[in-house]
């Protein structure tokens, strides 16, 4: 429905290649035929995009991360611009070279700070399925391909140049703008774990913290569709289930085999799995409608318009057809584990099982714990936390949202900006509960099959957007300091 809205942007991809030899310049093929001619990129959108291959060349593999030479990099940058900013080495318990990059341009102090904050590490890639090595920052065809194209290092190229832009630009800002650049966010976490308890006042202050996300969503011929924003996640709840019962020779079968009672707890678990109550956050029907790949109006249970058939159980049923749908709408539990004796002749004193549970933002840990236990019902269960967090979610009615939709607006008038929770993990949890509005954003234009590619081979980023999120968010935090 809101195809009709949309406006046709670009005729053609631009074409983007190196000249060979000493020319360090970009040679731009614009289309004449394009039916928005676009103006060359300016000198700073091509330093920006140089800077961005060479930040993708630095092989920032997570483990190990390796970040250090990373935030030097950054900080070099940084430095030439005048940009005050600290570099933080997070010591040995972390492992070797891990930093963090905090960097400041000071506004008047009228309005409360806003942050942009990205992470450093990479997952691994393996060549071998890659058609471009993954740490070369290789331009092919309007694309920049590298491991952390998209996850993350293209949104901390266009924030840094944010604040490079706005520093030349010597803008009078009202915010303190804070560039955040850390560690280890694909493993521990310990890049802003570390901030937050070694240098909680550099960032307790600030309202909002813009952080890795979703984008504006364009389709391939480059119409944007919709902006999507992470305004929650789910919180991990990691459980290692243990039983207990009578060990002895497996000759002799035991009633109260500690396997037996682990295999019968799994059976009731997975069948309590497809009864969890399902739960719709509040604002997340547009996102659940634009993620369902099919047409939601077709599923049975459907009525007039999204937000009245979530309250419709046979609707909402249909619609969890699709794991990931399903997955924004309860709380989930993943066996992911088993074990039980290292010997087939031996009945063991104990077996255990795992569980990747996933909490949807605001419930009760507690709660969720006692109705296991009750749907267990074996007296000799342990159940031990490996893993948790509370998860908060951000509102979607703050002035952040308001500029979004405003500058977004001038770009593409009627454009959806849709808030959603995401069903895993980044750092951004941690910084709610600090207090701030936290919003998982990338300021600029990913067409679908680029988005996929996070984590996966041959990840990329198109010039094109990424030109347009450097004019983007520029305006953006204009608006934000009005
Ligand atoms: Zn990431």
């Amino acid at each position: 429905m809101f195809k009709s809205q949309l406006l046709k942007l670009f005729g053609t991809r631009l074409s983007v290649s190196f000249c060979a030899g000493l020319c360090a310049s970009l040679c731009l093929n614009w289309p004449a035929s394009a039916l928005s001619p676009l103006p060359p990129p300016s000198p700073l959108k091509q330093e920006a995009l140089r800077n961005f291959q060479q930040y993708l060349r630095m092989d920032t593999s997570n483990p190990p991360g390796n970040e250090l030479p990373t935030a030097r990099f950054l900080k070099a940058l940084l430095d030439k611009e005048g940009i005050e900013n600290q570099l933080f080495e997070l010591g040995p318990e972390n492992g070797k070279n891990r930093a963090n990059l905090y960097a400041i341009l000071r506004g008047d102090g009228s309005r409360k700070p806003l942050v942009f904050l990205h992470h450093m590490d990479v997952v691994p890639a393996d060549p071998q399925f890659w058609a471009f090595p993954p740490f070369s920052g290789q331009i092919d065809k309007g694309f920049v391909y590298g491991r952390g194209a998209i996850d993350v290092k293209g949104k901390g190229i266009v924030d840094l140049y944010t604040l490079i832009r706005l520093k030349r630009e010597k803008q009078p800002l009202k915010r303190d703008l804070i560039f955040l650049a850390v560690a280890d966010e694909e493993v521990n976490s310990s890049g802003s774990r570390w901030m937050i308890q070694n240098k909680p006042e550099l960032i307790r202050g600030a309202e909002f913290l813009i952080d890795e996300g979703k984008t504006v969503t364009e389709n391939e011929t480059g119409q944007a569709l919709y902006a999507m924003v992470g305004i929650g996640e789910k919180s991990p709840l990691w459980l290692k289930l243990s039983f207990f019962g009578t060990p002895g020779h497996a000759s002799v079968p035991m009633a109260d085999n500690a396997v037996n009672r682990a295999l019968r707890a799994a059976q009731k678990i997975l069948a309590y799995s497809q009864e969890i109550p399902f739960e719709v956050l509040p604002g997340l029907a547009e996102s659940l409608r634009l993620q369902y790949p099919g047409d939601v109006t077709r599923l049975p249970g459907y009525q007039k318009d999204m937000t009245r058939s979530l309250k419709n159980p046979a609707f909402l049923k249909a619609l969890a057809e699709h794991p990931e749908i399903n997955a924004m709408l309860r709380n989930t539990i993943s066996i992911t584990g088993m074990r039980g004796s290292d010997k087939t002749n031996i009945i063991p004193n104990s077996a255990s099982l795992s569980l990747d549970c996933r909490l949807l933002p605001g419930q009760d840990k507690e709660r969720f714990l006692q109705k296991l236990r009750e749907v267990i019902g074996d007296k000799t269960v342990k159940i031990e936390i490996e893993e948790y967090y509370q998860s908060l979610y951000s509102p979607a009615d703050t002035a952040y949202f308001a500029s979004l939709e405003r500058v977004l607006h001038r770009h593409y008038p009627g454009l959806p900006v849709v808030p959603t929770i995401f069903t895993s993990s980044t750092d951004s949890s941690l910084y709610r509960a600090l207090g701030l509005k936290v919003y998982g954003f990338e300021a600029y234009r990913v067409d679908e099959a680029t988005a996929t590619r996070a984590h996966g081979n041959d990840e990329r980023l198109g010039v094109e957007g990424f030109f347009w999120g450097l004019d983007f968010l520029h305006e953006l935090v204009l608006d934000l300091n009005r």
